[in-house]
């Protein structure tokens, strides 16, 4: 049988974990699989066509790459998985008319090592070692995408020995009964290969932090500890979770902390998380808040809010941050710091006015 695995053309950092995985089931079946990005026409005439997607509001992408494998291989059936087709099966239904829509996480693929051949240029293990969250939070697509909360006991595994990187897309790892014994796991990996990065890509959840974890955690010196201050009720774990792992021995010029925005919060909230952050001397990455359903990016603006203030804080990413984050650098933080309000601490100077100072 020719599998033909389908990525569309939204921008992603990392590999398509599920269309890998769909590749070593059906390799070990003995079929012939090869992944495509649209316009790369495949080697052979495919007997099915698996296609993933990921945001919601990337799904046009998914449609184009869909029609583009239709016009080339009429008749042939087209499978639709991923976040997009997850989330929104409805909508994927009407406008991309797939053959067969698969909602959620494939339980009989989850355990499968993912087919790394299809994907040369990367250079790294993606893992789940937990499936879901204990917590609900309303902003989030996780409770819906993986309504339970289910975990492994090691990671040891789903290591590739060959790669210099392990990434942990977890959603809560630190909720996993079993998140000492991996730590463990990966401390030893860090004696024998010293250069071997790891990283919780979704973030620690602040408030699991206690002094045990956090000395686990740090032996581990990972380049980036990612957090997150969502809301102002999590200020006290916050601050509590960064003090414990800065005592542990994290730097703090290696924590990034996701704020949102744009959610429930006013901008003079996110002006005290900001402001907060960066008097702690850790670095801000704002994140705009989007809802689960948008079908357009940067297209919701929540009360209190309006584009023009939102375009503020992309401007002042853009201009004053490095990769998006805001590092907590001495002219930035008493720009916050100093600031009346949330408008007035983005404000950008004229070139003008930056060269008479
Ligand atoms: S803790 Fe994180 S992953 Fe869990 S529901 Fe909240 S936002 Fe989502």
């Amino acid at each position: 049988m020719n599998v033909l695995c389908v990525w569309p053309n939204y921008y992603s950092k990392y590999p398509p974990l599920g269309l890998l995985k769909l590749s070593a089931y059906h390799r070990s079946r003995g079929d012939i699989v090869q992944l495509v990005r649209p316009p790369e026409v495949p080697r052979f005439v495919p007997d099915v066509i698996y296609v993933t997607s990921l945001f919601t509001y990337a799904w046009e992408k998914v449609k184009e790459a869909v029609n583009f494998y239709r016009r080339l291989f009429p008749g042939k059936p087209v499978v639709l998985g991923g976040i997009y087709a997850s989330l929104m099966p409805e909508h994927a239904e009407e406008e991309i008319k797939p053959d067969y829509l698969w909602r959620g996480v494939i339980p009989e693929l989850d355990e499968v090592l993912p087919d790394y051949s299809l994907v040369p240029w990367w250079d790294g293990s993606l893992v789940f070692t937990s499936r879901g969250c204990i917590r609900r939070c309303p902003f989030c697509a996780v409770p819906k995408l993986e309504p339970e909360f289910t975990y492994r006991p090691s990671v040891t595994d789903l290591i590739c020995e060959r790669y210099s990187q392990v990434v942990f897309w977890d959603n809560n790892f630190l909720a996993s009964p079993y998140h000492m014994e991996i730590l463990s796991e990966l401390a030893d990996i860090k004696k024998r290969r010293r250069f071997f990065r790891i990283d919780f890509n979704q973030g620690l959840d602040a408030r699991l932090v206690t002094p045990e974890n956090a000395k686990a955690i740090a032996s581990l010196r990972m380049q980036v500890v990612r957090l997150a201050y969502d809301s102002s009720s999590q200020r006290e774990p916050l601050k509590r979770a960064i003090d414990m792992l800065v005592e542990a021995g994290v730097n703090r010029k290696n924590f990034l902390v996701y704020v949102m925005f744009n959610y429930e919060d006013t901008p003079d909230d996110f002006l005290r998380k900001v402001q907060d952050l960066l008097s702690w001397g850790v670095a801000v990455y704002p994140m705009r808040y989007q809802p689960t359903d948008a079908l357009k990016k940067d297209s919701y603006v929540a009360p209190g809010w309006t584009p023009e203030l939102l375009e503020m804080v992309a401007d002042a990413r853009r201009v004053l941050g490095v990769n998006g984050a805001w590092p907590p650098y001495e002219a930035l933080k008493r720009k916050f710091l100093d600031a009346s309000d949330l408008e007035d601490a983005l404000k950008l100077r004229s070139p003008k006015e930056a060269v008479a100072t």
